[in-house]
This record gives C-alpha cells, sequence and structure tokens, in this order.
C-alpha cells in the first residue's frame, strides 16, 4: 500500500491541486487510494449507483459505485467535482474517480467523504429538531447552493452550476448538524465563453415529487440558464418544509416525517400524477397551524411559499434565502438571550 503525504481529511480546507484534476486529488492519487481501499457495508442506494463505507489507510470515505450503464452519470459527477473551485463546506468533499476492474467487470467508482448520519431524509426520518438546528440546516443547504449557483471568476473561476434533483436524499447531514449538497448526476454548468449551457439530455429528468410546475407543463425556458437554478429553488422549499415538520415549538410538539406531497400522489408517482396536483390542482404542501403560531416558523413558511411561486421568475435567489435566514437566525439569537 503506498502512504499517501497528507491524509484524506486534510484535503477539503488545505489543499490546490495543480495536476488538472480539479478539487479532488493529483490523478495518480486518485488511482493510488481506489486501489487501496476496502469496501465495507453499503449505506445507501439512489437511482444510479451503490454507496459503500470504504476504509483507506485508517480513514473512512464513501465509494459510490455506477453500473457501466450509468457511465453518463459517473462522467457528469466526476466533472463536476473536478471544478478547482467547487470545494465547499457545504458540498460533499470529492476524494477520488475511478475505473476498477472487479473479477473481469468494470465498476466506476466515485470516492467522497463519509457523512455518517446519511441524507438529510433519513436524518428528518429518525429525529426531531429544534429551531436552532433547523435554522441552521437550512442555512448550510442554502449556502451550498449559493456557491453552487454563483458563478466566480478570475484565473481558475467557477462557472454557474445549477443541480437538478435538489431533494432530502441528495443532501447530507454533516456530524456537526450542518449540510453539505451532494450527487451532481444531472448538474448542468452555464459555460460562459460560449454563453451555451451544458445541458443533459432532457429537462424532465429530475425527481418527480420534487419537479416544480414549469417542469411539468413543460413550459420552461431551456434556453435560459437561470430556469434551471429556480428549479432548484422550488425544490429547496420542499425540502425547508420537510425539515419544519420536525422541527419541534416551544410546546415540544411536531410532525412526523413525510415526503412532499405524501398522501397526495402514489408513493412512485408518475408525471401525470404529479401535473394532476401541481400545475391542475395547484396544490402545495399542507403547512399546519402550529407553524403560523410559531415566529420563526411562520417566518419559515413565508419563505417556502416564495420558492413555490408558480412563477419561477418572481421565486428568491439562493443568496436571498442565504440573508434572510441569516437574519432570522440573529434575531432568534437575540430573543434567546433577551
Ligand atoms: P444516486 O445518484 O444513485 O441517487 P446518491 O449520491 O444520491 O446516489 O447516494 C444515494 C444515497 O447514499 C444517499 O441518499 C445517501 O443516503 C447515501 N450516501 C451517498 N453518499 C454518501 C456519503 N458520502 N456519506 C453517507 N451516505 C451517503
Ligand atoms: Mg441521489
Ligand atoms: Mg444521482
Amino acid at each position: 500500500m503506498v502512504a499517501l503525504p497528507y491524509s484524506l481529511d486534510s484535503i477539503p480546507e488545505g489543499m490546490t491541486c495543480t495536476s488538472g484534476s480539479g478539487s479532488g486529488l493529483p490523478f495518480l492519487i486518485q488511482r493510488t487510494v481506489a486501489r487501496n481501499i476496502r469496501l465495507g457495508d453499503p449505506i445507501g442506494t439512489g437511482r444510479y449507483g451503490q454507496v459503500f463505507v470504504g476504509h483507506y489507510q485508517g480513514e473512512t470515505v464513501a465509494v459510490k459505485k455506477f453500473a457501466s450503464r450509468d457511465e453518463q452519470s459517473w462522467v457528469r459527477e466526476t466533472e463536476i467535482y473536478s471544478i478547482v473551485l467547487l470545494r465547499h463546506e457545504n458540498i460533499l468533499g470529492y476524494i477520488a474517480s475511478d475505473m476498477v476492474s472487479n473479477s473481469g467487470v468494470t465498476e466506476l467508482w466515485l470516492i467522497t467523504q463519509y457523512h455518517s448520519n446519511g441524507s438529510l431524509y433519513d436524518y428528518l426520518s429518525y429525529n426531531q429538531i429544534d429551531c436552532a438546528c433547523m435554522v441552521q440546516l437550512m442555512l448550510s443547504i442554502c449556502n451550498g447552493l449559493t456557491h453552487l449557483h454563483t458563478e466566480l471568476f478570475g484565473t481558475q473561476g467557477k462557472p454557474a452550476i445549477a443541480h437538478r434533483d435538489m431533494k432530502s436524499r441528495n443532501i447530507l447531514v454533516k456530524a456537526n448538524l450542518t449540510c453539505c449538497i451532494a450527487d451532481f448526476g444531472l448538474a448542468v454548468m452555464k459555460v460562459r465563453q460560449k454563453n451555451t449551457m451544458n445541458l443533459p439530455t432532457n429537462p424532465k429528468q429530475g425527481t418527480r415529487r420534487y419537479m416544480s410546475p414549469e417542469i411539468l407543463n413543460d413550459s420552461i425556458n431551456t434556453l435560459s440558464f437561470e430556469s434551471f437554478k429556480q428549479v432548484d429553488i422550488y425544490a429547496v422549499g420542499l425540502v425547508m418544509w420537510e425539515i419544519c415538520r420536525r422541527t419541534s415549538s416551544s410546546t415540544g410538539q411536531c410532525e412526523e416525517y413525510e415526503l412532499p406531497f405524501q398522501g397526495m400522489v402514489p408513493p412512485d408517482p408518475t408525471l401525470d400524477d404529479m401535473r394532476t396536483v401541481v400545475v391542475d390542482e395547484k396544490k402545495q404542501p399542507p403547512i399546519p397551524n402550529r407553524w403560523t403560531s410559531d415566529e420563526l416558523l411562520a417566518s419559515m413558511v413565508e419563505l417556502m411559499r416564495e420558492c413555490w411561486y408558480p412563477n419561477p421568475l418572481a421565486r428568491p435567489t439562493a443568496l436571498y434565502l442565504k440573508k434572510k435566514l441569516l437574519r432570522l437566525a440573529m434575531e432568534d439569537n437575540k430573543r434567546s438571550y433577551a
């Protein structure tokens, strides 16, 4: 086993790569890491991959394996994670990508930091949270999304990126109870020089339950990159709703975990199911009475309703949400110390 000159834990903040491997390790080291990982238990499955715990020189990592038929999704995630300035505390930390041959079968691996709390969906299913934790979770999601959506200029720069599959299963909960955004298999980049987008085939590729009205009724303007950011914001509004249900008010009361539109559409809704509810009946997830009588939760209700505006242009940006949440967090702090 070849020892690395630095620990995997030290990659996020400390390292700048000059080898062209973007925010990951230099290519040769990526290979060395992949070849020397001992796979452990499966920790999650999604549409494209099965994710395992991996052990490397005493450190724990996550290994997402893609079948070779899902090569496109592996290529796209690797491409996104390799953007030099992508690294951010609220974006899943990337370590390496590699093709690994296992008994003659080629496997595509994506190696990232491991978060034992799992996805936000898992975390909310098993845990109630308090108001401070709610704000922290949301703020960290909006912080990550602001970074993703923002184009950075400069020698290296960073293109604006839209995620296109925002949902609680694609957000991970870190040990300090802040979140990081994961699963970039459907992400699109705005390529500045040509002012073109780097679009994967079909705009209806996200998770149907989280699809915005303009995707469901085909009115999305696919020529504008902003449209894809606005789609992310609609979905973030749904994630906020999932978080609020699990947030206990001063009385200690909260709702059971539910997926957005649970009970309004079947477990694996079709596009028609979603279109009927979201476009024809103009339904939004229900807001329990207790939220509107709690100052902080009531402010969250206002925010999520803005995210759900049927007119995508009227929705807030991720940066606006981040600033608003920061202000709410400060006000709440003041109230607790008053
Ligand atoms: P897919 O593209 O197939 O949807 P994801 O990247 O969303 O795959 O991963 C599927 C699931 O695996 C997630 O919902 C989460 O439960 C788990 N998972 C993924 N990456 C990690 C990680 N780094 N740490 C812990 N759990 C993870
Ligand atoms: Mg996923
Ligand atoms: Mg995916």
